[in-house]
C-alpha cells in the first residue's frame, strides 16, 4: 500500500506555512491535587513523529501564508485604534487623529515615475541639462512606465550620496524617537502646559510602519492620535484639536535633527527628515478612512526592503559582493554599509549585520503601548477559540484550568523541507484542514 506522502497533521498544525519549524515532544495535563495524568499529547502519533508549527514570519517574501495571518492581525489592531472594536471603545474615532508620512531627504537625482492626475510626466526634464563631473546628463525626459526597472536608480551612481543614504537608514529610528519626544513637548507647549501637566490631561498614541522607497531609503507612515490621560478610553481635553495636532507635528518634524559622528574620510553631517511632509486627518467619512489607513499600514507591515532589489537575508563573509544577486544600486548601498561598518565611530549602528537592509535595523511596525490591542492578545483569543472548538469536537478533554497543571516538553527538530511544499499545498486542496490539535500550549495556533 502506498504510504501517504502528505502529513495531513502538518497542514492542520502549521496553517499552510511553507517553512514550518518541526517540533518533537509532548504536553501532559496533570491533576494538581492528585498528581494523576489526565491527558497527554505526544508527537509520536504525528506523521514522522514530528509536529510542524507555523514559522509566523511577517515577511511575505519568506512565507506568504504566515505573512497573510500577520497582515490580517495588523489590520485588525490598526483599525481598532482608529474606529474601536476588540475592546477599544468606538469613541476613539472622535479623538484627533492624523496619518503622517515622514520622508527621507534627497541623496541625488533618481529616475522617478511622476504623474499629475491621469497624465504621466517626464522623469526629470531640464532645459539646460547640466552634466555631472562623470559626464552624465542630469536630466531625463522619459515618461517612465510604472514597472520600469530604472525607477529609483540614480542618474549618476558615481555622484549619488550612498554614505548619506545608508546613514539616514541607520539613524531613522533615532530620528523617529526624537520626533516623538519633541512632539509631546510641542503639544504641551502649544496647550500652555508643562510636560507633567500634559501627561495628566492627554496621551499621545501612535502606530508606525517603515516603507522602503525604490531609491533605497526608508520612510515612515504613522498614525498619530491624541487621547485623554489614560489612552483611547478617556476623552481628550478640549484644547486637543485636529489643527493643534497637525501644527505640532509639522513643527516637531521640522525641528529635529541627528548629528552623526565624524570618522576617517566621513565628515560629521546633520540628518533631518526630507522636505516632503504629509499630514492628513483620518476621519470616518473623509478621504482617509479607518479601513484605508489600516489596509495601507497592514500591507507594508509584511514587506521589507525587497522593492529596492536587495537580499532577503544577511550578507555573510562568504558572500562576494560582486556575485550577490542584487541590483547595482542595492550593491552600492551594501558596499557602503560594509565600509562604514568597519569604522569604530559607527560600531553601534551594526551596519555590517544590516547591510542587506541597506543600513536600517529598526522594527518595521511599532506602536505605542496605548494605541490599541496587541498582536499577542489577538493570537491568544484565537488560541482560546481553537481550543474551545477542539473540546467541542471531543479532541481534547475539557479541563479545569485552575486545578490542572500543564507540563510541556518540546524539542526543536529542524525546519520543514521546502520540496514538500507542493505536496502540502496539493493536500490542502483535497482535504479540508481538520480541527487544530488539543493540548496546551498549542504551538500550532497563532
Ligand atoms: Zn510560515
Ligand atoms: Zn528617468
Ligand atoms: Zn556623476
Amino acid at each position: 500500500m502506498p504510504t501517504d506522502p502528505v502529513p495531513a497533521g502538518a497542514i492542520r498544525h502549521a496553517g499552510g506555512c511553507l517553512q514550518p519549524v518541526l517540533l518533537r515532544g509532548r504536553v501532559d495535563h496533570i491533576d494538581g491535587s492528585t498528581g494523576e495524568l489526565i491527558h497527554r499529547y505526544t508527537t509520536v502519533h504525528e506523521p514522522g513523529g514530528l509536529l510542524p508549527v507555523a514559522c509566523k514570519t511577517r515577511r511575505a517574501s519568506r512565507c506568504a501564508p504566515c505573512a497573510e495571518v500577520y497582515r490580517a492581525d495588523t489590520y485588525q489592531l490598526i483599525r481598532a485604534g482608529l474606529s474601536g472594536g476588540k475592546g477599544v471603545p468606538a469613541e476613539v474615532a472622535d479623538h484627533p487623529c492624523v496619518f503622517v508620512t515622514l520622508t527621507a531627504p534627497s541623496f541625488g537625482p533618481v529616475h522617478a515615475w511622476r504623474v499629475r492626475g491621469d497624465r504621466v510626466l517626464a522623469c526629470r526634464p531640464r532645459r539646460k541639462g547640466r552634466t555631472c563631473p562623470h559626464g552624465v546628463r542630469l536630466s531625463c525626459n522619459e515618461k517612465h512606465a510604472r514597472d520600469d526597472d530604472r525607477l529609483g536608480e540614480p542618474l549618476c551612481p558615481e555622484c549619488y550620496d550612498y554614505t548619506g543614504s545608508v546613514l539616514f537608514n541607520a539613524y531613522a529610528p533615532e530620528l523617529w524617537r526624537r520626533f516623538t519626544i519633541t512632539l509631546r513637548r510641542t503639544l504641551a507647549h502649544r496647550a500652555g502646559l508643562t510636560g507633567k501637566a500634559f501627561a495628566t490631561q492627554a496621551r499621545l498614541s501612535y502606530a508606525k510602519v517603515a516603507e522602503y522607497q525604490r531609491r533605497g531609503v526608508v520612510h515612515f507612515h504613522a498614525i498619530v492620535r491624541l487621547d485623554g490621560p489614560t489612552g483611547p478610553s478617556t476623552v481628550p481635553p478640549a484644547w486637543a484639536t485636529l489643527s493643534l495636532l497637525t501644527d505640532a507635528i509639522s513643527q516637531a518634524a521640522r525641528a529635529i535633527q541627528v548629528r552623526t559622528p565624524a570618522a576617517s574620510h566621513v565628515p560629521s553631517r546633520t540628518l533631518t527628515w526630507g522636505g516632503q511632509l504629509d499630514i492628513r486627518p483620518v476621519t470616518p467619512t473623509g478621504e482617509l478612512t479607518d479601513t484605508t489607513v489600516a489596509g495601507y499600514v497592514a500591507k507594508y507591515a509584511t514587506k521589507a526592503a525587497e522593492c529596492t532589489g536587495t537580499l532577503d537575508r544577511r550578507v555573510t563573509q562568504a558572500n562576494h559582493l560582486d556575485e550577490l544577486p542584487v541590483r547595482d544600486h542595492a550593491r552600492r548601498h551594501i558596499a557602503e554599509c560594509l565600509r562604514l561598518g568597519r569604522l569604530p565611530q559607527f560600531a553601534d549602528l551594526r551596519l555590517t549585520a544590516w547591510a542587506h537592509m541597506l543600513g536600517f535595523r529598526g522594527h518595521f511596525s511599532t506602536k505605542s503601548r496605548a494605541y490599541s490591542i496587541t498582536l499577542g492578545s489577538l493570537r491568544a483569543d484565537r488560541a482560546v477559540y481553537q481550543r474551545e472548538r477542539a473540546i467541542a469536537a471531543g479532541l481534547v478533554p475539557a479541563l479545569e484550568s485552575d486545578t490542572t497543571l500543564v507540563v510541556a516538553d518540546w524539542h526543536f527538530a529542524g525546519r520543514g523541507d521546502p520540496p514538500s511544499i507542493a505536496a502540502l499545498l496539493a493536500a490542502a486542496a483535497v482535504s479540508a484542514p481538520a480541527s487544530p490539535p488539543g493540548g496546551v500550549p498549542c504551538p500550532g495556533s497563532y
